[in-house]
């Protein structure tokens, strides 16, 4: 079976390229995997102040992670569990009519899910990679070119060394160069919104609670920490986003804490602020001869529903699983029609996922009076039918879909 080289690639171990790696090399103990990354690897460590990017993990992507032997560290680590979200529109209170509440016991689970550093998900996936025999990992060794037309890819680094594999899999982030090297095009538009990001410390507690108002210009969400203090995405228009990361730290608490509409009372302290550029960006076509695209290379989505990664992870393990049941049944991990089925698997799951959070955020972010009436109207019908609620709740939590078996909780089979 082996023909010298690597059985797969995979370009990128953000926290998407790093769980795709991990569930290949369970998958196919048989094959070598190597993982490489143009940074430096992730440093994360439980003496340092909460880092700023965090995420919103749903149920299906702990037990995604949990399938990678890397839950277990990041919960004995540092995580905030959520069991309720308040999601509310601006010009009504977070209790009233035209509010909705979401509570894990209405979906009879202990918790809708967990906030998460970015950094220490990484670190632990590290970590699972490198009690994994079949891995090597490559840090600071940048993809340069490709080549996927033959027996086998070949890979060149920026520093020279060259690979090859039968399988290349793009995990390199939105502006992916694999991605525009093997060929594939990305399609999408620029939402005209940033995302502020802070942590912040507020005068009421969060009570396990994940907070969202929406504005005109975009929506402000509060995400509980575990240390009590909250981590904020604001979502705003450009302008506004510079003049955020501008103003004075007093000025900035307080424009927090208007935004918020005060629901967790005054802001008492906030840390460094950074923003990120909001794009939506969907690749028609996700894989060809020995390459396939997973997570944010093939899709990037608005973060106001917190899906991101936990879309990617499930490509992650949708791959890992086809990939995995191929190379069981004797076929060569790079075939084309193998491929395919991953990306039939999740591309409509994506897509669907995709239409809904880009058509929430038309429908909110702006102040069009008969669009406003219509979204309280929805929210309120949303929150009085119990049914559609927890078809929602299941939904965001990664419990409902078409999901692989490391979502459900099992590993890959074949
Ligand atoms: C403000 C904000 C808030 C968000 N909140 C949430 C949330 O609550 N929940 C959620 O699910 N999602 C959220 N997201 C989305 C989430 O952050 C992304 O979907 C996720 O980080 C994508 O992971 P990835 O591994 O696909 O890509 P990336 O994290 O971009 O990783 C790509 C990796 O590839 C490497 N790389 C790039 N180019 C090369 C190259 N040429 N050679 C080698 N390596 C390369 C990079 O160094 C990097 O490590 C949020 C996004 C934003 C902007």
């Amino acid at each position: 079976m082996k023909r010298g080289g690597e059985d797969i690639v995979v370009v990128g171990a953000g926290m998407v390229g790093a769980a795709t790696a991990a569930l290949l090399a369970r998958a196919a103990p048989e094959c070598n995997v190597v993982v490489l990354d143009a940074e430096p690897p992730p440093r994360w460590h439980a003496q340092d102040e909460p880092g700023l990017r965090v995420s919103a993990l749903s149920e299906a992507s702990r037990r995604v992670l949990e399938s990678c032997g890397a839950w277990d560290e990041i919960a004995a680590a540092r995580i905030s569990p959520y069991r309720s979200m308040r999601v509310w529109d601006g010009e009504v209170p977070a209790g009233g009519p035209g509010a909705i509440r979401f509570d894990a016991a209405d979906v009879a689970q202990p918790v809708l899910g967990h906030i998460v550093e970015n950094e220490l998900v990484r670190l632990a996936l590290r970590n699972a990679l490198q009690r994994l025999p079949n891995v090597r990992l490559l840090d600071g060794a940048r993809l340069a070119s490709l080549a996927l037309d033959g027996e086998q890819a070949e890979l060149g680094l920026e520093d020279g060394r060259r690979l090859r594999s039968r399988l290349v899999v793009g995990a390199d982030g939105a502006g992916s160069a694999s991605r525009a090297l093997a060929g594939l095009e990305v399609h999408g538009h620029d939402y005209e919104q940033r995302a502020v990001v802070c942590n912040l410390r507020c005068q009421l507690p969060h009570g396990e609670t994940a907070w969202q108002r929406f504005l005109p210009e975009g929506p402000i969400a509060f995400l509980p920490l575990a240390d009590g203090r909250v981590s904020i995405v604001w979502s705003t228009s450009p302008e506004r986003a510079a003049q955020l990361l501008e103003l004075d730290d007093e000025r900035f608490r307080a424009a927090v804490a208007e935004a918020g509409d005060g629901c967790l009372g005054e802001v008492l302290e906030a840390g460094p602020r950074a923003a990120f550029p909001l794009r939506m960006r969907h690749a028609p076509v996700y894989t060809r001869a020995r390459y396939a695209l997973v997570g944010d290379a093939a899709h990037t989505v608005h973060p106001l529903a917190g899906q991101g990664v936990n879309l990617g992870l499930l490509d992650a393990a949708a791959l890992a699983q086809v990939v995995g049941a191929g190379l069981a049944a004797g076929r060569d991990p790079g075939d084309p029609a193998l491929l395919r089925r991953y990306e039939r698997w999740r591309k409509p799951e994506n897509l669907l996922s995709m239409r809904a959070f880009d058509g929430i955020n038309r429908l909110f972010s702006n102040d069009n009076p008969a669009l406003g009436a219509l979204r309280r109207a929805g929210l309120t019908m949303v929150d009085r039918l119990a049914p559609l609620k927890g078809v929602f709740i299941r939904r965001a939590m990664g419990l409902e879909g078409d999901l692989p078996a490391a979502a459900r909780g099992g590993l890959a089979e074949a």
